[in-house]
């Protein structure tokens, strides 16, 4: 027979069941449901939730911490292995869940330092670019729409026969670079009408120049549209605004996708208006403002003839990833 454990032996409660069905009739119905996920008996009848009605106290968050941990070392060798991986189902949870749990640090990170404490890190880390891209490419899958899409849209209207030349474009933290391989598919007149330069602080591929791109490698006067696509992320917001003033063309112009919580306060209908006053102290008039979808706003600028303030500094409300 086995061993008993201590906490087992100094237990003074009447000795739990030890018949599994027994057992899950104790848990409370959010846990069966849990347990049954992580044993993948999705598919299995659930049971009737008899814990109230045997008038059970729930269970303390630390209890339930100890159980779990025990509950998931017992059914380690039952989870079906992934064909791929060869890891058991119980392992592809928990890799799920570190992975999301990185995701959310790196996040935090990138949104509460300067974009120079961001570059050393992450050029000195790239590992951690590829850890921040699963989870944001997991985020991603689960939006209504991706604003790539819609920024796609919006410069495919710049598009005209009357314009020598292409329409350089310059995407100031891209990503994977998902918009350079949209734009690059368009073709007008049998050719592709763009030219992408992509930046971001690792390359993960030959679209991408890493840099930080409050210093991009472009000559000052060489874009026509700049883009910030989900990715005003440092605390030092401003730098980043006047780099694109600095690239663009006098007649450019600049798209940014954002997250609208960034800018707006439930409570103070005002404060997207102050984002928009700070575009304009940073060398910017807002020509087009789309907030009909809940989660992002789409914000279209003009550059003006007025030099951005130098001193100026500006940081948005960090997007910070729930748990779910
Ligand atoms: N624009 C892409 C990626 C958005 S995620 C898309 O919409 O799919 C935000 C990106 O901004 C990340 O890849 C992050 O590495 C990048 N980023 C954040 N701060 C940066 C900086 N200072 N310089 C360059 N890239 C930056």
């Amino acid at each position: 027979m086995a061993k008993r454990t201590h906490t087992e032996t100094t237990d003074k409660a009447p000795k739990p069941k030890t018949n599994e069905g027994a057992k899950e009739e104790q848990w409370s119905k959010s846990k069966r449901k849990r347990m049954r996920k992580l044993k993948g008996r999705e598919h299995e009848p659930k049971k009737a939730d008899t814990s109230r009605r045997n008038n059970q106290k729930p269970k303390k968050d630390t209890e339930q911490r100890n159980e779990k941990v025990h509950i998931d070392e017992r059914n380690e060798p039952k989870g079906r292995p992934n064909k791929k991986t060869g890891s058991s189902r119980l392992q592809e949870t928990f890799k799920a869940r570190l992975s999301g749990s990185r995701f959310r640090i790196l996040n935090e990170e990138l949104y509460t330092t300067t974009s120079s404490t961001a570059y050393d890190r992450f050029s000195s880390n790239p590992e951690l670019y590829q850890q921040y891209h699963e989870g944001f490419r997991h985020q991603v899958e689960n939006w209504p729409i991706n604003p790539v899409g819609s920024i796609v849209n919006r410069l495919k209207s710049h598009i005209s026969d009357g314009k020598a030349g292409k329409i350089v474009v310059a995407d100031f933290g891209c990503g994977d670079a998902e918009l350079a391989k949209q734009l690059l598919k368009v073709q007008h007149k049998k050719k592709c009408p763009f030219k992408v330069h992509s930046f971001d602080l690792v390359a993960s591929s030959d679209l991408v120049t890493a840099c930080d791109m409050s210093d991009v490698p472009l000559e000052k006067g060489s874009v026509d549209v700049g883009i910030f696509c989900l990715s005003l992320m440092g605390t030092n917001l401003a730098d980043f605004i006047r780099e694109a003033w600095r690239v663009l063309k006098d007649d450019g112009s600049l798209h940014i996708a954002e997250v609208r919580s960034r800018f707006e306060d439930k409570s103070d209908k005002d404060t997207f208006q102050n984002f928009v006053d700070v575009l304009a102290d940073l060398g910017f008039e807002c020509v087009k403002t789309d907030r009909s979808n809940k989660m992002f706003v789409l914000i279209e600028c003009k550059k003006t003839g007025k030099a951005p303030k130098k001193d100026l500094e500006f940081t948005a409300k960090p997007c910070i990833y729930k748990r779910r």
